[in-house]
């Protein structure tokens, strides 16, 4: 039985129950673990909090046996790291179950599997927050922290969510060098929230596209990568080659930096 994953919160974090409170508890937290926090007992959408905590109640068959996390899920990974990786939002018996981002399910198969052949996750698998799995300079984090039914937030949810992520990104803006986009949605969630976290965005918007390139200030760099969702790896469109050529790249340009630091590895979310 896989450990529940630990709780930063300690009972001591404000749940924030509309838009205008997730806006000033992130602007608040002057910290990630602060951040974590905040996060991680936020109830600013009705719709996606009744998903998630339905889905931890009635929980799929193979996990009948386990306790769901079923609330928002934090960032993960050291809080120094020069790689930012942002995908959608958690899926509904992986993130949402385990309470670690892209653990235990099967885009996080494809995910850390990469990581891991680029040096910057020390397992290739990522099964539970007890697994003893390490980002390596590397921090993982969802544009949206909530389940959300069949993988799609509104647009509203997505807004509403965005401080979070500035929040998140504006910690991380002192060593951070990559920022990697899983997929469109992610892509599209990071133009505003890079700005409104202090880098300098280019005025005029790149369109998404696999191994798309676009430079941020003071080396920054943005990099597009498909998302390894499981309709993307069935048909192909997403290989595990092709993981490797962006993986590959954000691994480079971290290292390029790592030389005058060393590197930072967690296992804690
Ligand atoms: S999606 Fe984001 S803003 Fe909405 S309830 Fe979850 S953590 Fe809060």
């Amino acid at each position: 039985m896989p450990a529940e994953p630990a709780d930063e919160t300690a009972g001591t974090s404000p749940a924030a129950v509309g838009a205008a409170q997730v806006r000033a508890l992130a602007a608040a937290a002057g910290s990630l673990p602060a951040l974590n926090a905040a996060v991680s007992v936020c109830r600013a959408c009705p719709r996606l909090v009744a998903w998630r905590e339905r889905v931890a109640r009635e929980r799929r068959a193979a996990y009948a046996e386990q306790t769901y996390w079923g609330r928002p899920i934090p960032g993960w990974g050291p809080a120094d790291a020069a790689v930012a990786v942002v995908g959608l939002a958690p899926a509904a018996h992986g993130g949402n179950r385990t309470g670690r981002i892209f653990t235990g399910d099967r885009s996080g198969d494809w995910l850390f599997a990469a990581l891991h052949r680029a040096g910057l996750a020390r397992l290739p698998t990522s099964e539970a927050a007890d697994d003893g799995q390490q980002l390596l300079d590397t921090r993982l984090l969802a544009a949206v922290r909530c389940a959300p039914p069949a993988n799609k937030p509104t647009t509203t949810e997505r807004d509403t969510c965005r401080p979070w992520l500035v929040g998140e990104l504006a910690l991380l803006r002192p060593t951070l060098r990559v920022v990697l986009a899983l997929g469109g949605f992610a892509w599209t969630a990071l133009w505003p929230a890079l700005g409104a976290a202090g880098f300098a965005v280019p005025r005029r918007r790149s369109a998404f596209g696999h191994r798309v390139e676009v430079p941020l200030d003071n080396g920054v760099r943005m990099l597009g990568c498909y998302h390894p969702s499981q309709q993307n790896t069935f048909t192909g469109r997403v290989t595990a080659g092709m993981l490797d050529d962006v993986f590959g790249r954000a691994a480079a340009l971290a290292a390029s930096h790592r030389g005058t630091r060393g590197a930072s590895v967690s296992s804690l979310p």
